[in-house]
């Protein structure tokens, strides 16, 4: 399938299954697509990350970030969804995965059947990462898991968390992480809802983990090395969120624009006023630069070209740009944003968390800086 037929099918999915009143209802529901993902499964979009020696259809980085583009713009409930199912949990998998845990995992993802949660944040270790406290310790043959975790989304709904916890001690920091592929219905694992201002559909968890028996094949990778293992595969899940906010972006600044042609307020049109000329102008300029980056990228992963710096780029650029476009919008459109019944305020409330989720920009900012030091041969 070229390209556009693949982009074709994925735009009639999507009008057919979230069309705007339904995408309203669930936001103000709170009702996550996970339903949708049998069909997103079916339609391949999920195999587009997978090889096809591993059964899927090998497609090119540049054809997974159109298709997040493309779901980024519709709904970023199921582009979220895409991106759970693609950045985190295929691509850990495939990367460090046993044969026997991708032989279970992957058709499970593929077919959109089930998904995982990744379970890194704690109460004490957001940025700091390497601060977690969650204890994994040898028992019997297998793992006797402790601790807690935070703040993981979709954690309810997911088969499976995919969990960094301390195998080492405490003084080796990162080096003494290891990462397990946890069953979310394993005894000892208690999850509650926290409630938050915006992306509704996507509901985050505080988990309780105590005495979570594990049997000795959960252990994902190698003892020891699960952050480095984590590491290796961030720019999937930065390229993601970058592709889909971008696509964010751009139905922010549709809907801008069609009210700047359409309100008419002193007997013109709203848009021909230079204040309001100018914002779409600014708009239409930073998300053509975003979309540019998040090509880019795609075009250095296609190559398994280093990409730590690009990464961390692609992912201020366009989160910035989403938060500063529907900010825009919203001034645009004055009191019709500001009806619960806009979309606008929708995206405006939800951009609010990608230029700390997944990584706060300036953690990523720190990346960039490091990588500049790199580059001219400094500071090493
Ligand atoms: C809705 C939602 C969904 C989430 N989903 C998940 C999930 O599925 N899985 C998961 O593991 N986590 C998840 N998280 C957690 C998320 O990844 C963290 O919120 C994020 O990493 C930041 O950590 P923090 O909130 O503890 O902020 P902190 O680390 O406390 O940072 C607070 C501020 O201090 C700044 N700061 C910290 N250190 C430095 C420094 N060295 N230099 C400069 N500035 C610094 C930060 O950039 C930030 O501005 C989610 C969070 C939210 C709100």
């Amino acid at each position: 399938m070229s390209d556009s037929e693949i982009l074709d099918s994925v735009g009639t999915f999507l009008h057919r299954q979230l069309p705007p009143d339904e995408i309203k209802r669930r936001d103000a529901g709170h009702v996550p697509p996970y339903d949708l993902m049998p069909g997103m499964g079916e339609l391949g979009l999920f195999a587009l990350a997978v090889p096809e020696a591993e059964g899927g259809l090998g497609a090119a980085w540049k054809t997974i970030a159109q298709v997040q583009l493309k779901l980024g713009q519709h709904a970023y409930m199921v582009a979220s969804i895409f991106n759970r199912v693609v950045g985190f949990g295929l691509m850990s998998v495939l990367n460090y995965g046993s044969a026997a845990q991708r032989r279970l995992l992957v058709p499970a993802l593929m077919s959109g059947e089930a998904f995982c949660a990744l379970a890194l944040s704690e109460p004490q270790a957001g940025s700091d990462a390497g601060a977690i406290r969650t204890r994994a310790v040898r028992h019997g043959d297998g793992w006797r898991l402790n601790g807690r975790k935070s703040w993981i989304s979709d954690a309810l709904q997911a088969r499976w968390l995919i969990l960094p916890a301390r195998t080492g001690e405490a003084h080796e920091g990162h080096r003494g992480i290891s990462l397990f592929l946890v069953p979310t219905n394993s005894p000892g694992i208690a999850m509650t809802v926290l409630p938050k201002i915006g992306n509704n559909c996507m509901p985050s968890f505080d988990i309780g983990l105590q005495d979570v028996d594990l049997p000795a094949d959960a252990l994902l990778g190698e003892e020891g090395r699960g952050f480095a293992q984590l590491m290796s595969t961030l720019h999937y899940s930065r390229a993601s969120m970058a592709a889909t906010v971008t696509g964010a972006s751009e139905s922010a600044f549709q809907i801008a624009l069609s009210h700047a042609r359409e309100r008419v307020q002193f007997n013109r049109p709203i848009g021909q006023n230079q204040a309001i000329a100018h914002r779409l102008a600014d708009m239409r300029m930073r998300i053509d630069l975003s979309r540019l980056m998040v090509m880019h990228l795609a075009g250095l992963i296609d190559q398994s070209a280093p990409c730590r710096r690009e990464s961390a780029q692609a992912k201020i650029i366009a989160t910035e740009t989403l938060r500063d476009v529907t900010d825009a919008g919203m001034q645009i459109l004055a009191s019709a944003g500001y009806s619960a019944e806009s979309d606008m305020q929708r995206l405006w409330r939800d951009s609010r968390l990608y230029t700390f989720g997944e990584g706060t920009n300036e953690v990523m900012r720190d990346i960039v800086a490091r990588e500049l030091q790199l580059e001219s041969g400094a500071g090493l």
